[in-house]
């Protein structure tokens, strides 16, 4: 089964700062944990699954790892801290995340969007590494007003429902709660007098042009991230990050899987009975492939190292060609003759010592007639 994503377990965004992480897994390791649902293997495995999420995106460096190359960037990282082994107790797994859950500081609500590019590639590109430009869709400073969204002249003022704070509390029956001021969205200022440009906005719409560098190795689903290169902040918030997602076209020869590649490689019915030598494409040029004699349609020929290097280290794989014997069409009348003559050869011997796929599919047919009892 595949790995869920780790920020879709513990229910926060992409952009979710460490305190919202921390929160969001105390939740799900409050209802969870085994000592409050003894014998729960459902409860037990979702435990695992948040506990190893959250020792992922609690530590940054890993954190960063899995942003860039999902599973495969922190596969046999997690679990190292002993949770979910059933050593560890509820105050010792617990302690630091209770510990400043209630440590306030605002959120990193002005912070820019998070964007995704899908990055499609070639089958080479994504094998060897390549350098592409991508243009996307974004926002500059408005440079008409500088980016406060005020006409020139004129300034932001300050609001006067939450008096400049951004938030206002709202009594909702026992409960006093923060929300962010509905007059001015949590910016604390209002605009009077909107600048012409980018209506008040304090920014425009334009793309820009990007230069990602793709390392070699990467497949259909890893991610790139590129820091500070999505959506930029409000009110000189820090802009949020691009994901570029690797989408990997299909190939006219290879198909990849993982560090593998497979191709199919037609021979002839001369190679196939007496052996040759043929050359296969590969992705670093033309190598020879030796045929031996008497070859089956369907064999598969292991090339080694001659597949992908993964992105994140260890040996190239394999390329793994299967050879396919193909009928010859189009023969002249003398090399049907021939063919009849080579057939003539045949007759009246044991077909067991030429065609063994035949005897024994044969046998087969006969064994099942006869339990049958056709
Ligand atoms: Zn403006
Ligand atoms: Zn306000």
């Amino acid at each position: 089964m595949a790995k869920r994503d780790y920020y879709d377990i513990l229910g926060v965004s992409r952009d979710a700062d460490e305190k919202e992480i921390k929160r969001a897994y105390r939740k799900l390791a409050m209802k969870y944990h085994p000592d409050r649902n003894p014998d729960d293997e459902e409860a037990e495995n979702k435990f695992k699954e948040a506990s190893e999420a959250y020792e992922i995106l609690a530590d940054s460096s890993k954190r960063s790892a899995y942003d860039q190359f999902g599973h495969a960037g922190v596969d046999g990282q997690a679990g190292g801290g002993g949770f979910g082994g059933g050593g560890a107790s509820f105050s010792d797994i617990f302690g630091d995340v209770f510990g400043d859950i209630f440590g306030g500081g605002r959120g990193r609500s002005n912070r820019g969007a998070d964007l995704r590019y899908t990055l499609e590639l070639d089958l080479e590109q994504a094998v060897k590494g390549t350098t592409v430009q991508i243009k996307v869709p974004g926002h500059v400073e408005c440079d008409t007003c500088d980016g406060s969204g005020a006409a020139k002249g004129s300034q932001p003022e300050t609001c006067g429902t939450c008096g400049g704070i951004g938030q206002v509390r709202m009594q909702q029956g026992f409960f006093a709660v923060q929300q962010a001021c509905p007059t001015c969205r949590g910016s604390g200022k209002v605009i009077k007098n909107p600048c012409k440009k980018c209506h008040g906005a304090g920014r425009v719409e334009q793309a820009k042009t990007l230069s990602v560098k793709v390392p070699p190795g990467v497949d259909t689903g890893d991610r790139i991230r590129l820091s500070g290169e999505g959506e930029m902040g409000m009110d000189g918030g820090p802009a949020g990050d691009l994901y570029v997602q690797v989408a990997v076209r299909e190939h006219a020869i290879f198909t990849r899987d993982g560090r593998n590649l497979y191709c199919e490689v037609p021979i002839s019915i001369v190679d196939a009975t007496l052996g040759g030598e043929l050359e296969v494409p590969t992705l670093d040029g033309r190598v020879k492939l030796k045929i031996p004699a008497e070859t089956q349609t369907g064999k598969l020929f292991r090339l080694r190292n001659k597949g992908v290097t993964p992105v994140r280290g260890g040996p190239a794989g394999d390329l793994l060609c299967r050879v396919v014997v193909e009928t010859p069409i189009n023969l002249t009348n003398r090399q049907k003759e021939l063919m009849e003559e080579f057939q003539q050869t045949l007759d009246g011997q044991s077909a067991s010592s030429h065609a063994p796929r035949k005897t024994s599919w044969f046998e087969g047919v006969k064994s099942f007639f006869d339990e049958m009892k056709f």
